[in-house]
C-alpha cells in the first residue's frame, strides 16, 4: 500500500515535528489538535523550525513555502477521513489513546493505518480498540523528528505483515532508520532511557548532586550529548511521568517507580521546557539549572 496523505493527531511537541518531516518530505499532511490554541502553536513551531532550516541553509525559502503549504490543519478528525495513515501523538495516557483510536476506526476509510507514536503503551491493546487491528501499528519518532534518525515500529499481536512493511518502507522514505521492537512496556528506547532519567532525578532529591554536577557528568563521563535532566525537560515532565507510571504499574517492578520529586513538579504544573520551567528554568536566553 502506498501513503500519499497522512493525518497527525496531536500538534504538540511530537506531533508537530511528525508534520514537519512529512510535508518536507512531500506528503500532504492534515494535522489535528482537540484545541485551536495547540494547532496554532504547532503550526508556529513547524514554521519557526522551517526557518531556522533555512538560516542554516539546509532548504530554500521555496522548500519552506511548499512545506508548509502541504499542511493544512483542523480541530476535527473527520477531515481526515480520506487519508491513508493517521499517526497518533496525543497526550500519554491510556484511556485517552483507547477512546482517541475507537473513534479514528469509525471515521478514517477502512484500508488506512492507525498508527500510534505513543512512548509505552502497548500497540496490542490500542489495536484491540478498533475493528481492524492488523492494521494498527506503533510508530515511534524520537524529539526533536526533523533531527532524530530514528523511528522505533511495534507490532502488536495481530500487526499484519503489510502494515509492517508499508511502514517500514515508508519510515525508509522520510530518511529515517527503523528497528523493530517488540510490544512490551517502554519498547527498546524507553525502556533503557527513562530508569536513567529517572534515577538521576533520585539523586537530585537525595543530594548527591545538584541539576548542573548530574547532567555535567552524563556529557562528560558517559558520553552523552545532553544530560538525563535537561534531556527530560526537552520531552516534557509530565510526558517523562506518564511513561514512568506505564512502566511501573505493566512491568509491576518496583525500579520502575516514579521519582517523588517528578511528581512533584509535574504536581506544580513544571513540565520542563515547553512551560519554560522544569529541572532549568527557561526564562532567559540561557536554561538555568534550579536548586532542589
Ligand atoms: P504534548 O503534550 O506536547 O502534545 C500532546 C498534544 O495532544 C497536545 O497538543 C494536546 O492538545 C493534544 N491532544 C490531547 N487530546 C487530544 C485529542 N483527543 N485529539 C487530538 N489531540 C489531542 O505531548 P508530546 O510530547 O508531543 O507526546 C505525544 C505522544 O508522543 C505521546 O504518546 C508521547 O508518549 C509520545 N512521545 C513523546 C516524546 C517526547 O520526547 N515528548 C518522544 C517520543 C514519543
Amino acid at each position: 500500500m502506498e501513503v500519499k496523505k497522512v493525518m497527525v493527531l496531536g500538534a504538540g511537541t511530537m506531533g508537530n515535528g511528525i508534520a514537519h518531516v512529512f510535508a518536507q518530505n512531500g506528503y500532504d499532511v492534515v494535522l489535528c489538535d482537540a484545541y485551536e490554541d495547540a494547532l496554532n502553536n504547532g503550526i508556529a513551531t513547524i514554521e519557526k523550525n522551517l526557518n531556522r532550516q533555512m538560516k542554516k541553509c539546509r532548504i530554500t525559502e521555496e522548500a519552506v513555502a511548499a512545506t508548509l503549504g502541504r499542511i493544512s490543519k483542523t480541530l476535527n478528525v473527520a477531515d481526515g477521513s480520506d487519508v491513508d495513515l493517521v499517526i497518533e501523538a496525543a497526550t500519554e495516557k491510556k484511556k485517552l489513546k483507547f477512546k482517541i483510536f475507537a473513534g479514528l476506526d469509525k471515521v478514517i476509510r477502512d484500508g488506512a493505518i492507525l498508527a500510534s507514536n505513543t512512548s509505552t503503551i502497548s500497540i496490542t491493546e490500542i489495536a484491540s480498540k478498533t475493528n481492524r487491528p492488523d492494521k494498527v501499528i506503533g510508530m515511534h519518532f524520537m524529539n526533536p523528528v526533523p533531527m532524530m534518525k530514528l523511528v522505533e515500529l511495534i507490532r502488536g499481536m495481530a500487526t499484519g505483515d503489510d502494515t509492517y512493511e508499508a511502514i517500514n518502507s515508508l519510515t525508509l522514505a522520510l530518511g529515517k532508520v527503523p528497528v523493530l521492537a517488540n510490544d512490551y512496556p517502554g519498547f527498546i528506547a524507553n525502556r533503557i532511557l527513562m530508569p536513567l532519567l529517572n534515577e538521576a532525578m533520585f539523586a537530585v532529591m537525595e543530594s548527591v548532586g545538584t541539576v548542573e554536577a548530574i547532567d555535567t557528568t552524563a556529557k562528560l563521563a558517559l558520553a552523552h550529548p545532553m544530560g538525563p535532566l535537561a534531556l527530560a525537560d526537552l520531552i516534557g515532565l509530565d510526558t517523562t511521568l506518564a511513561i514512568m507510571q506505564v512502566l511501573h504499574e505493566d512491568i509491576g517492578d518496583p525500579r520502575f517507580r516514579p521519582a517523588p520529586l517528578l511528581k512533584k513538579l509535574v504536581a506544580a504544573g513544571h513540565y520542563g521546557r515547553k512551560t519554560g520551567r522544569g529541572f532549568y528554568d527557561y526564562s532567559g536566553e540561557a536554561p538555568v539549572p534550579l536548586s532542589f
